[in-house]
C-alpha cells in the first residue's frame, strides 16, 4: 500500500489519508488535486475502507474519467470496469438506463446533443406556428436549459411578463414533445435522474447505501442541480440555503415545495462536524480561480454552501505547483491577481524559472497560423512529441484557419470539441437510421432521414404528416397510416424500409451498422455524389468505431448488478446499440479514431481544463476575442474571462507561447483588434517578444502614448497621413493616428479617438481630415 503514498507532499498525504469525513481541497492549478483524488480512491480501496463498488467519482470530462481508471488499474490489482467513475452526464445516463421504467423513459431512450436539441426546438416552433423571430430557437434553447440546470420544470418557472410566459409555455410543449418521442437532452439527463432519486425512496436508499465515498473533481464548476444531485446521493439532508434568497435558493424552495416527499429532517448535526456516519463522505476538490462555467449556471457559491452544509472543517490547501516552470506560474499568478473576488492563494514551484514566455504579434490570423506551423515544425525537429503540444483558442470558430494551415502543411492534429466525428452530416444520418429502428417515435431522427437519401417526400407531405401526428397526439412514424394519397404511399414505403431493417437488431453491432448504411441507401448515395469519397470513408470509420466500441466498452452502461436491481431483462443486443448511440452523443468529441497517433492537440480553453502539455500555444489573444467582447461590459464577465486565461496559462509545463493578430476573419467579417489586456497583465520581464513589442493599450485611452510613432507601423505613409498625425472624422471626432499599414487602396490606419475609442479605418473608405 505504501507505494501509493510515495511522492506525495505532506498536505497531499494528509488529504489522501483523511479519516472518513467530508473534505474540501481548495487549491490552485497543477497542485495535484486530481492526483490526490485518484490516490485517495486507491487508498480507500486498498485499506479496505470501501469496495470499488462503493465509490462514486465525478470527473469533468470522459477523458479525465478514462485517465483516472487507467491510473487506478496501475495502482491497484483490481478490475476497474464497472466502477462508477465518470461525468455527471455519463453517470446520470447510466442510472437512467438501469431504471428507465421508473424514470418514465423508453428502454432505448435517445440523447439529443446540442444540435439535435436545436433542431427539435425548431420543429416545435414550426408545428405551433410560432414566429421564430420573436422566439429565436437558440434563445429558447438557452432558456430551457437554464431552467433545467436550476432544477425547474416548466410548471415551476415563474413568469413575470408576457414574453417569459410564452417561453414557459413553449418549454412545456418541448417537454411534452421530448417525452412523446422518447428523447432526452443533456440537461434532462441530470434533472430526470435527480427526480428519479428524489421521488423513488427505495431506489434512493439503494444507491445511498451503496456509495460510501463520493469524490468530485473540479467542484467549482458544478451547477445548482449537480450539487443537489450530489447531496441527494450522499444522503445528506436537503436544507435549502440559509445564506439568503439567491436564485438558487428560490429554485430550491420551490422545488422542495412541489416535491412528493415530506420535508427532510434537520441537519445531520451529530456533533461531529464534517463526519459522515450515516451519509456518504463527500470529498470535493476545486479551485475558485478556475471557475469558468458561470455563464452556464455554475455556482462558485456551491463551495461555500458545501463547507457550511456538510460542516466541513477540513479545508486542505495545496500550494506547491508540480506542473509548470516558474515563469509560467508567475505569469498565471500575476494575471489572476487582478481579480477581486478570490478566496486567495498563491502557487509556488521549485522547478526553476525555465524559459521566458514567448509572445508573437501577427499582421493577420493567416500569418499567426503560418507562424504556429513553423514553430511546431521546429519543436518536432527538437524532439517534442506532437501530442505534448496544445493549440488553444477562446472560441471554436478560430480553429478553422489553424486547421487549414496545419492540414496544408501535413501536420497531424486532432480537434477536441468543434465539429466532431459524430457530428458530421453523414454520421448523423446513419445514427438517425439506427435511432429510428431502435425507437420509431424519435421524431428528430425521423425528420432527419425521412427524405434522405431523397425519396420524393417533400415539405408538403411532411406537413400533412405533422398535422396528422398532432391531431392523433402521436409520433410522426405512428401517424403515417393517416396520410392519404401519393404522399401517404411514399411515407408508407419509408415505414416499410425502417421495418425491414429492424430484424438486423439481432446482429452484432458492427454488422447492424453496416447493414443499415447499406439498406438505407446512404452508401449508394455517397458513392454517386461527386465529393462523396470522404463521407464514405467516414461511414467506414463509423463501422470501425462500432467494432472497437464493442471490443472495448460494449455494454458497460448496463452492469448486471444494475439490471438485476430493476428486475428487467435488458436485452443484450439492443443494450449494445443503446450504449453505442449514447457514446456517440456523450463522448463524441473526446476520443476520435486513431487516438494513439502522435497528433497536435487543438481545443478551446474550456475543454483544456484539467489537462497539461509540455508546450502550449495560446492564440488569438485579442481584445474582443479574449477577453470576449460580450464579457467586458461588467466586472463579473471580465473576471470569468480572466480565470479562463489563468486556466490557459497553467496548462503549460515547459513552454508557453502567446500570440495575437491585428486582423482576423471571423464569422465572415474582418476584425481589427488590439492585443489582449491579459498580455499587459504579465510582468514584462517574464516575456520574450518574438516580434517588436506591441504598443500599449488601446482599451485605456493613453493619448500621450499615441504621439510616439509606432515602432511597428509597417508603412511610412498611408495616403499622405503619418503616424502621430492629428486627424478629424465626421462621426468619431478628433483623434491621432497611432498605427498604419498596407498601401494604396489597402492602406489603413489605427486612430485613437479618445473617448470614442480606438479604431482601424480603411483610408479608401473613411474620410479623414488631416489637422
Ligand atoms: P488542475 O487545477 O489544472 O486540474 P491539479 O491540481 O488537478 O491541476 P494535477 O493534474 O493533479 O493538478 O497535478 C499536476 C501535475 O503535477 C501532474 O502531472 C501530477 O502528476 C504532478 N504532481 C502532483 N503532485 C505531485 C507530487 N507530489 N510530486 C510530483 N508530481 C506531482
Ligand atoms: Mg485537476
Amino acid at each position: 500500500m505504501n507505494h501509493l503514498l510515495e511522492n506525495l507532499n505532506p498536505e497531499q498525504l494528509a488529504a489522501v489519508t483523511l479519516p472518513p469525513q467530508h473534505a474540501l481541497i481548495l487549491a490552485g492549478a497543477g497542485s495535484g488535486k486530481t492526483r490526490v483524488l485518484t490516490t485517495r480512491i486507491a487508498w480507500l480501496i486498498s485499506t479496505r475502507q470501501v469496495t470499488p463498488q462503493g465509490i462514486l467519482a465525478v470527473t469533468f470530462t470522459n477523458k479525465a474519467a478514462k485517465e483516472m481508471l487507467a491510473r487506478l488499474s496501475a495502482l491497484l490489482p483490481i478490475n476497474t470496469r464497472g466502477m462508477w467513475i465518470g461525468t455527471f452526464h455519463g453517470l446520470c445516463n447510466r442510472l437512467l438506463r438501469a431504471h428507465y421504467r421508473d424514470a418514465g423513459l423508453p428502454q432505448l431512450f435517445q440523447i439529443l446533443d446540442i444540435a439535435d436539441q436545436q433542431a427539435a426546438i425548431k420543429r416545435l416552433l414550426k408545428a405551433l406556428n410560432v414566429d421564430d423571430e420573436k422566439f429565436p430557437p437558440r434563445d429558447l434553447q438557452h432558456f430551457i436549459n437554464a431552467q433545467k440546470e436550476q432544477g425547474l420544470r416548466s410548471a415551476a418557472v415563474e413568469a413575470w411578463d408576457d414574453h417569459t410566459r410564452r417561453r414557459v409555455e413553449l418549454y412545456a410543449a418541448y417537454e411534452q414533445q421530448c417525452q412523446r418521442e422518447g428523447v432526452v437532452d443533456f440537461a434532462e439527463l441530470l434533472l430526470r435522474c435527480y427526480e428519479l432519486l428524489e421521488r423513488n425512496e427505495p431506489l434512493r436508499r439503494h444507491y445511498q447505501e451503496r456509495f460510501r465515498h463520493i469524490l468530485v473533481d473540479e467542484f467549482q464548476d458544478t451547477n445548482i442541480l449537480q450539487y443537489r444531485w450530489l447531496k441527494l446521493l450522499a444522503g445528506h439532508a436537503e436544507r435549502g440555503r440559509a445564506a439568503g434568497p439567491s436564485q438558487g435558493a428560490a429554485a430550491l424552495s420551490m422545488e422542495a415545495a412541489s416535491a412528493a416527499e415530506p420535508p427532510s429532517p434537520p441537519p445531520l448535526g451529530r456533533g461531529m462536524g464534517g463526519g459522515c456516519m450515516e451519509c456518504a463522505c463527500m470529498f470535493a476538490v476545486g479551485d475558485d480561480d478556475q471557475s469558468i462555467y458561470g455563464f452556464r449556471g455554475a455556482e462558485i457559491g456551491n463551495m461555500r454552501d458545501f463547507e457550511r452544509e456538510f460542516q466541513v472543517d477540513n479545508i486542505i490547501r495545496l500550494e506547491q505547483n508540480y506542473r509548470s516552470h516558474g515563469n509560467i506560474l508567475d505569469a498565471a499568478n500575476a494575471i489572476i491577481k487582478n481579480n477581486e473576488k478570490r478566496l486567495g492563494k498563491n502557487l509556488w514551484t521549485d522547478a526553476g524559472s525555465g524559459e521566458p514566455i514567448r509572445v508573437f504579434e501577427a499582421m493577420s490570423d493567416g500569418e499567426e497560423a503560418r507562424w504556429i506551423v513553423e514553430e511546431v515544425r521546429a519543436l518536432s525537429r527538437d524532439g517534442h512529441a506532437r501530442r505534448e503540444i496544445a493549440l488553444l483558442y477562446r472560441s471554436n470558430a478560430q480553429s478553422r484557419i489553424l486547421e487549414h494551415s496545419l492540414f496544408s502543411a501535413g501536420i497531424p492534429y486532432r480537434v477536441y470539441g468543434g465539429l466532431r466525428f459524430f457530428e458530421r452530416q453523414e454520421i448523423k444520418h446513419a445514427l438517425a437510421y439506427l435511432r429510428l429502428i431502435a425507437n420509431s417515435d424519435d421524431d428528430t431522427a425521423f425528420a432527419r432521414v425521412v427524405n434522405f437519401p431523397a425519396r420524393g417526400i417533400g415539405a408538403r407531405s411532411i406537413e400533412a404528416l405533422q398535422d396528422a401526428a398532432r391531431a392523433a397526439g402521436s409520433s410522426l412514424f405512428a401517424a403515417i397510416p393517416q396520410v392519404p394519397g401519393k404522399a401517404g404511399a411514399s411515407l408508407a414505403a419509408f415505414a416499410a424500409l425502417i421495418e425491414s431493417m429492424r430484424p438486423a437488431l439481432d446482429l452484432p453491432l458492427p454488422e447492424l451498422v453496416d447493414h443499415v448504411v447499406e439498406l438505407s441507401g446512404l452508401r449508394l448515395h455517397y458513392l454517386n455524389e461527386k465529393e462523396g469519397q470522404e463521407r464514405l470513408a467516414n461511414l467506414d470509420e463509423l463501422l470501425n468505431a462500432a467494432t472497437s466500441f464493442v471490443a472495448e466498452e460494449g455494454r458497460e452502461v448496463m452492469e448486471p448488478e444494475e439490471a438485476e436491481s430493476t428486475g428487467e431483462p435488458t436485452g443484450e443486443l439492443s443494450a449494445d446499440l443503446a450504449a453505442f448511440l449514447t457514446h456517440a452523443a456523450l463522448e463524441a468529441g473526446e476520443h476520435q479514431a486513431g487516438e494513439g497517433d502522435d497528433a497536435l492537440q487543438l481545443m478551446t480553453v474550456h475543454s483544456a481544463k484539467g489537462l497539461e502539455f509540455n508546450v502550449v500555444f495560446m492564440s488569438g489573444l485579442e481584445e474582443g476575442l479574449f477577453p470576449h467582447e460580450n464579457s467586458v461590459q461588467e466586472a463579473k464577465g471580465l473576471e470569468e474571462e480572466r480565470r479562463l486565461m489563468y486556466v490557459a496559462v497553467t496548462r503549460a509545463r515547459q513552454r508557453l507561447y502567446l500570440s495575437f493578430a491585428q486582423t482576423r476573419m471571423l464569422h465572415g467579417q474582418t476584425r481589427y483588434s488590439l492585443p489582449s489586456r491579459f498580455i499587459d497583465e504579465i510582468p514584462g520581464e517574464l516575456l520574450k517578444w518574438l516580434t517588436p513589442k506591441a504598443k500599449k493599450g488601446g482599451y485605456a485611452y493613453e493619448v500621450a502614448d499615441a504621439f510616439t510613432p509606432s515602432p511597428r507601423s509597417r508603412v511610412s505613409s498611408g495616403g499622405g497621413l503619418r503616424v502621430g498625425q492629428n486627424v478629424a472624422h465626421a462621426r468619431f471626432g478628433q483623434g491621432v493616428i497611432v498605427n498604419a499599414e498596407g498601401s494604396g487602396s489597402d492602406a489603413r490606419v489605427q486612430v485613437n479617438f479618445g473617448p470614442a475609442g480606438m479604431k482601424w479605418l480603411a483610408l479608401s473608405v473613411a474620410k479623414l481630415e488631416a489637422l
